[in-house]
């Protein structure tokens, strides 16, 4: 069988100030600045991506901080936690910098013979910080972290489930996942190579509350697809197995489709190509406001109304 899913692209989330959201991602968590470019419904609104160097998949956070947006609530049907992957000997360090900066964070704790933090961003977002011995992704030398301490990209997703079998039976087939690892009630998925950035936890809650949408909450999970021909492929066979994926849309980075999971998450399949490189270099990336064609005539406008970030490692 072809691969059609490799592990996670990206997550995208909601914030509500763009500036508290780049102190915390690029500021204490290390991460580069890959793009700054707007909600494409919304010009008004930035959107935000965050990873490693070139912005691999399986490393892209991104965000749409809407200002003064009122927080969210964690609970069942919702994208609870986002795991990040750091060096196991960086775990202490990771500690002491979360400290100095004053995060609280909850932890270590021990999950699947690994040691964690818990943690939230500025917005209450779920964050952990998942110390692996495994991982061999080089991670984004920013400056400040030392690079053998730097986050590697993600780790896992936790997905908070009132009931898990059908959520199951679509990670397995068709979307390609194995059940690795079982633990109260948490189950672990992998897809493709396997490996940090790779893991899907399902996790059992029937006794959470629901999930409200909102600052802090997670707005949908992608996974990474080869090509446009295998994007195309595994959208077939979500349309054999009873969902309804939309059409493919351009997200000028990568192109995509969107369905929810039986839970009611929201999924996206989104391609490699043709990456954060295509409308500007490596080397500057996400130092410049990104438009896309049809916004460039209304760019003066665009920017005024946009607070200017200060993207900077702390
Ligand atoms: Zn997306």
């Amino acid at each position: 069988m072809n691969t059609l899913i490799n592990g996670i692209h990206h997550v995208t989330a909601l914030a509500s100030d763009a500036q508290r959201n780049v102190d915390f991602y690029v500021g204490i968590l290390g991460l580069r600045m890959l793009k700054k470019t707007i909600n494409f419904d919304a010009p008004d609104v930035y959107h935000l991506y965050y990873g490693d160097e070139t912005g691999s998949p399986g490393s892209i956070l991104t965000f749409f901080p809407y200002e003064g947006l009122s927080r969210g609530r964690k609970g069942g049907g919702q994208l609870t936690y986002t795991a990040f992957s750091i060096p196991q000997a960086s775990l202490r360090y990771w500690m002491d910098r979360l400290t100095q900066f004053g995060i609280p964070y909850a932890g270590p704790y021990q999950r699947f013979d690994e040691s964690y933090l818990r943690l939230e961003d500025y917005d209450g977002m779920g964050v952990e910080l998942v110390a692996t011995t495994n991982d061999t992704r080089p991670g984004w030398d920013n400056g400040k972290i030392p690079l053998e301490y730097a986050v590697r990209g993600f780790h896992t997703v936790s997905l908070n489930e009132f009931s898990v079998d059908r959520t199951v039976a679509l990670l397995t087939n068709p979307m390609q996942h194995t059940l690795v690892a079982e633990e109260e009630g948490r189950y672990r998925f992998q897809a493709g190579a396997g490996g940090p950035g790779n893991y899907v936890d399902v996790v059992y809650s029937p006794k959470d509350v629901r999930a409200l949408q909102g600052a802090g909450s997670v707005h949908h999970v992608a996974f990474s697809t080869d090509t446009d021909e295998t994007q195309l492929a595994i959208r077939e066979e979500l349309l054999s197995t009873g969902y309804s994926p939309t059409e493919v849309l351009d997200r000028n980075y990568f192109h995509s489709i969107y369905y929810r999971e039986p839970g009611g998450i929201l999924f996206e399949i989104a391609t490699n190509p043709p990456g954060f490189a295509i409308d500007e270099p490596l080397e500057s990336l996400g130092t410049s406001l990104k438009l896309p064609e049809w916004y460039e005539p209304r760019r003066a406008k665009i920017e005024a109304e946009l607070p200017v970030l200060v993207a900077e490692a702390k």
